[in-house]
């Protein structure tokens, strides 16, 4: 696998860099690579995306960010193009769902009781971090929308103890359930009373007869559970899709945080998707391109008949309303865009060459090619 080139590098650009100055590298580079305008370049393509990733993620204050202090593995990549393939199991299945990157969002993992710095010394509710997965879809599936299956470890109130953590409710005897205790501290500048969180009951003013063995006291238990993931029609690389309440648990009877899961959409054989909008190259013979034909062009919802036009060139491109994708995530509508591309036959038969012979004795040069010519006459 290749090295991923640091975007920055790919757009020619500093660390520094305006959104304006981005947007000027984007629009140059991608003028360069364009494949359809640099027919020189046999990499042109890979240049071209690898300019669209870069600009994706530089365009994007929250993806810059995360770039600028993760490197790619802290935004999406291309499938197989690093990021975060690096963690693992990516594109191995059906779908990955293993990627899972607390850290990302700065969380402490699935842990219980919180127990890190912040929340010793208060019994502040504080919302659980959330968790960032990856999901692979097919062309079809990210179009049409589907039904996803995910399996996440979801952090529940424990069903023993109804969330308490113990049995037989008491109140606590180390601050006769102020939740708080206050100690003299003896300094050389004198004697300061400080108050803080109650060690033994954590703050809550209770402590329990017996605590409960299934959730070890913190009223919360891990399950592993099947998620079924409504995937709405139209979904794109690098959209998200927030699931509430599915990230990690938060701490002192915050709520949990939620999952977020961002798609990575593959790529299909004949169309090529753009934002909502769908391209199939259609290939003309030569004859048809010259008289003009009718053909069955398919499309995302089943095959439609259209008229080409007499004289259609190489690169000519016809509309087909409403046959891109209804994009359910963003609430629009593309289009269908049919690219023709004739195809002249290398070999012709004796005859097919006694026909296009007789055919050349007749007039047939376009204004364009007029013009060249007296352009090279004059050039002279
Ligand atoms: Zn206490
Ligand atoms: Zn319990």
């Amino acid at each position: 696998m290749a090295e991923k080139r640091d975007y920055y590098e790919v757009l020619g650009v500093s660390k520094s860099a305006s959104k304006d100055e981005i947007k000027s590298a984007f629009r140059k580079k991608a003028k360069q690579y364009h494949p359809d305008l640099n027919k020189d370049d046999p990499n042109a393509a890979e240049k071209f995306k690898e300019v669209q990733e870069a600009y994706s993620v530089l365009s994007d204050d929250d993806k810059r960010k995360m770039y600028d202090q993760y490197g790619h593995a802290g935004v999406s990549g291309g499938p197989g193009g690093g990021g975060y393939s690096n963690f693992g199991g990516f594109g191995a299945s059906d779908f990955d769902f293993g990627d899972i990157f607390d850290s990302f969002f700065g969380g402490s993992g699935f842990g219980f009781g919180g127990g890190s710095s912040s929340s010793r010394g208060s019994s502040r509710a504080r919302r659980g971090s959330d968790v960032l997965m990856r999901m692979s879809l097919d062309f079809d599936e990210a179009v049409f929308g589907c039904n996803k299956k995910i399996n996440v470890d979801v952090v529940e109130e424990c069903g023993e103890c109804d969330g308490k953590g113990g049995h037989g409710e008491e109140k606590c005897s180390t601050c006769h359930g102020s939740g708080t205790i206050t100690t003299e501290q003896h300094t050389i500048l004198g004697s300061f009373l400080s108050k803080s969180t109650c060690p033994d009951c954590g703050g809550t003013g209770k402590t329990f007869k017996r605590k409960c063995s299934n959730c070890k006291g913190t009223g919360k238990v891990r399950k592993n559970k099947n998620l079924t993931i409504a995937v709405p029609a139209g979904i794109n690389t690098g959209d998200r899709l927030r699931v509430s309440g599915k990230g990690n648990p938060g701490t002192n009877g915050g709520e949990n945080g939620d999952l977020y899961l961002e798609f990575v959409v593959s790529e299909h054989d004949v169309y090529i998707r753009q934002e909502d909008d769908i391209y199939v190259e259609v290939p003309l013979s030569l004859t048809d391109a010259l008289l003009g034909c009718k053909k069955e062009i398919p499309t995302l919802y089943g095959n439609v008949k259209i008229n080409i036009a007499a004289g259609t060139n190489s690169g000519d491109k016809q509309r087909i309303r409403g046959k891109g994708v209804d994009n359910k995530y963003h609430g629009t509508k593309g289009d269908m865009y049919v690219v023709f591309k004739v195809y002249t036959p290398k070999k012709l038969s004796r005859e097919q060459k006694m026909l296009i012979d007789k055919l050349s004795k007749t007039e047939m040069d376009t204004p364009e090619i007029r013009e060249f010519n007296q352009f090279v006459r004059d050039n002279d």
